[in-house]
């Protein structure tokens, strides 16, 4: 399967010539790749990604820093205009993101183009809550932009919604469907559909975990991981409903390849204290409840089930 920068490409391609207008209309106006012509833009890590992968991380990081409107201590913008911006015009134009390529044909209602766009008055606008249904290919871009930030590990609460990432769309059935599990909320899926998105797996397999189905759980699982290898968190819980239909080789292999990529979750721990705890493994069962409680000493039950587990192996 082609890679989430090269779909993205493809996605891009499919934008050019149509259906928006081909050609530079623009002639020599620069006022959207300036800072002051807008107050920021929505560019994706995907997208920051691919502008890495063809122009290197300065030309992506720089770029970043730009589309945030990143000021210095003073105020000053330390980007006043595009770094992409050269004499001759966009120097990245054949990656240049969609919030680049859409400006001027569309516009959410409320806003305003600048005065000097030539698109003034051609534009397309749109009520901001459906922004996905009218732009085209925004959508699409939201499934890659959201599977990749599946792949990386979350980095604080905000998780697969940090900076560069895609925020909540309720209009969307799987974000819909994220925010009544948070409920408590009986959860409607759209039918299961051949290649559908990771995060697509990723909300059926938290849904199937919360109502117990634990087969069903594991099989989205997998398919996130293999397409995720680095979320360690998600191991651990693909490991639990492994452990919980009695593949406990699968849950080991689960937990200890989490452990490998991050060795401070607690939870791993415990599972694999768990899991020894069945085997009759005492020791292994201690030291890893032990390991647990080390990293949550607020947590009196790992220490708990690690003098349980030492117990039993006086016994033993
Ligand atoms: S990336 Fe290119 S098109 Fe986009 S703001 Fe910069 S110079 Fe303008
Ligand atoms: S899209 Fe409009 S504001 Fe942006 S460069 Fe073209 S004419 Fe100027």
């Amino acid at each position: 399967m082609a890679s989430l920068e090269e779909q993205l490409v493809q996605l891009y391609a499919r934008l050019a010539p149509r259906p928006l207008a081909s050609g530079n209309l623009c002639g020599s106006c620069r006022t959207c790749c300036t800072s002051g012509g807008l107050s920021r833009q929505n560019v994706t890590d995907l997208e920051l990604s691919l502008l890495e992968l063809r122009h290197g991380a300065e030309v992506a990081s720089n770029f970043a820093r730009y589309a945030r409107r990143e000021r210095d201590a003073s105020g000053v913008y330390l980007f006043e205009v595009c770094p992409n911006l050269a004499p001759e015009g966009c120097r990245v134009y054949a990656e240049r993101p969609f919030s680049c390529r859409v400006f001027g044909h569309y516009r959410a209602s409320g806003t305003r183009l600048p005065d000097e766009c030539v698109y003034r008055g051609e534009e397309v606008a749109f009520p901001p809550r459906q922004y996905y249904d009218v732009v085209p290919g925004a959508l699409r871009l939201r499934e890659l932009s959201r599977d990749f930030q599946l792949r990386r590990p979350p980095t604080g609460a905000a998780g697969v919604a940090d900076q560069g990432g895609v925020g909540l769309n309720l209009n969307d059935p799987w974000d819909r469907a994220l925010e009544q599990i948070g409920q408590g909320k009986p959860v409607e899926l759209p039918a299961k559909k051949e290649g559908e998105p990771i995060f697509a797996s990723y909300v059926r397999a938290m849904v199937l975990g919360e109502a117990g189905q634990h087969e069903g759980a594991l099989e989205h699982y997998r398919r996130v991981l293999a397409a995720c290898p680095e979320r360690a968190d998600l191991m651990t819980f693909a490991g639990f409903h492994a452990f919980q239909v009695a593949r406990f080789e699968e849950a080991e292999q689960l937990w200890l390849r989490a452990l490998q990529l991050d060795q401070a979750n607690p939870l791993t721990y415990s599972f694999l204290g768990y899991l020894y705890n069945h085997r009759e493994e005492w020791q292994m069962a201690a030291d890893f409840f032990g390991a647990a409680a080390e990293l949550q000493p607020d947590q009196p039950v790992h220490q708990q089930r690690r003098e349980h587990a030492l117990s039993q192996l006086l016994q033993a």
